[in-house]
């Protein structure tokens, strides 16, 4: 992508609500581009296939020039796709960010006022969340029981590693969990990066590395680890146990109040079964989660419960090392809801936000949030959370218009 005046903006509209969203998004963020400057910036949209309407007009589902397209124009938007079952992908998803290896997941979790919530402060849950996306359980390593595969790599672990431990050897499927030394550190310096530009004052690293040392708690060592050596606005817990141990926890202490008032990232780490817990009691502590592919996955969810659900929860897949990214909907296809009018474009419109985030466009991003805000606060909602509160709903199409005239009435 190379104009940023004009730049093109490749996006796969979706299957399932996908479409319905995806017009939705795309007259309120052009409507708000124009707001925020006029003529002298606007996207050029491109359309690129994926999913069912990729393969029912090219007989694949995920064509090579979509993925080419991506590589070339750098960012772009999607709506949520069906995952083809039997077709030999494991997720059109998961195959998109492996391909451009979009190594961080990110998903900012706020609460809008008015949406309903099963908490009692939801104001209270104000973070973002970088999910390591390349790795771990989801490389796909994976065999079923019974299989040559099983049988080769149990004997394997057997004879060669004198592995013991699996309970019941003859009916196991297998699988394998990569976590890397490279992979843990580009996530990590991803969110401490985000962390300074954003000006936040605490980073904790989530992980299981209490039972999985090597691979979970290889992710918090080398995140630590990697911290304390490019990171002087940080300081680390593993730094303040070093002190403590080569010194006093006095000594340690006066490091950390030191640390604080000089306004440096408090960066520390939680067990991931902690964490859940930690979210729901104590959601005002956290600012910026890195956390491992798996953790992320349950984690973003469950975050997203506490605000709202996934309707209105954004998400980006990013490498900041080639600038490809592509922002989505957080949700699936819903296909129970399509063509009703009921989908909430929240989540997509979010993406967008961050998009225009990315490329710097924030005048407009804030024009768009601004709409939001408002239209949440006066119960101007789409079914999903309408029918919870028990008040009229506003069909997906009312919806985007009635954001586009507050951010006209607001020029
Ligand atoms: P889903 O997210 O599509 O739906 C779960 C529930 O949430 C449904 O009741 C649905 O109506 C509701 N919902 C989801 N998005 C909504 C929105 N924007 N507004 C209002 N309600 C909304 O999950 P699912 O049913 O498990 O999956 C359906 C399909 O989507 C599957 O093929 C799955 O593989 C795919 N999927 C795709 C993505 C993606 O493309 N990122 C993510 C998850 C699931």
């Amino acid at each position: 992508m190379t104009n940023t005046v004009n730049p093109i903006i490749p996006y796969i509209e979706g299957d399932g609500i996908g479409p319905e969203i995806w017009q939705a998004t795309k007259k309120v963020i052009d409507a708000a581009v124009s707001s925020a400057y006029k003529n002298e910036k606007k996207f050029d949209w491109l359309e690129i296939l994926a999913g069912e309407k990729a393969f029912n007009q090219t007989g694949t589902w995920l064509p090579n020039e979509t993925l080419e397209a991506i590589k070339k124009y750098k960012v772009a938007i999607k709506g949520p796709l069906t995952t083809p079952i039997g077709e030999g992908f494991r997720s059109l998803n998961v195959t998109l960010r492996q391909e451009l290896d979009l190594y961080a997941c990110v998903r900012p979790v706020r609460y809008f006022e008015g949406v309903p919530s099963p908490l009692k402060e939801p104001e209270k849950t104000d973070m973002t969340i970088f999910r390591e996306n390349t790795e771990d359980v989801y490389a796909g390593i994976e065999f079923s029981n019974g299989s040559q595969e099983v049988k080769q790599l149990l004997s394997f672990l057997t004879d060669q590693l004198s592995v013991t431990k699996v309970r019941f050897p003859a009916t196991s499927a297998l699988g394998i969990k990569p976590i890397s030394k490279e992979g843990s550190e580009r996530l990590v310096a991803a969110a401490l990066d985000y962390a300074i530009e954003q000006e936040k004052t605490r980073v904790t690293l989530v992980h299981k590395g209490n039972i999985m040392k090597f691979t979970e708690g290889g992710f918090k060592k080398w995140g630590y680890d990697y911290i304390d050596k490019h990171y002087p606005q940080a300081f680390t817990i593993h730094h303040y146990n070093q002190i403590s141990e080569e010194s006093t926890v006095e000594k340690a202490d006066e490091a950390l109040a030191e640390a604080r008032a000089a306004g440096k990232i408090i960066v520390d780490d939680v067990i991931a079964d902690n964490f859940l817990q930690q979210i729901l009691l104590y959601p005002e502590k956290y600012q910026v989660v890195a956390t491992t592919n798996l953790n992320g996955d349950y984690i973003s969810d469950a975050l997203a419960a506490q605000v709202g659900g996934i309707g209105i929860s954004p998400g980006a897949n990013i490498n900041y090392k080639t600038g490809h990214a592509i922002f989505e909907a957080t949700h699936g296809t819903a296909p129970d809801i399509a063509g009703k009018g009921w989908a909430n474009p929240c989540s997509l419109l979010l993406s967008a936000v961050m998009m225009l985030d990315h490329l710097g466009w924030f005048e407009a991003s804030q024009k768009v949030t601004k709409a939001i805000e408002q239209a949440l606060q006066n119960n101007q909602m789409t079914h999903d959370f309408a029918q919870m509160l028990d008040i009229e709903e506003l069909s997906t199409t009312e919806f985007a218009d009635y954001l586009i005239a507050s951010i006209q009435n607001e020029q």
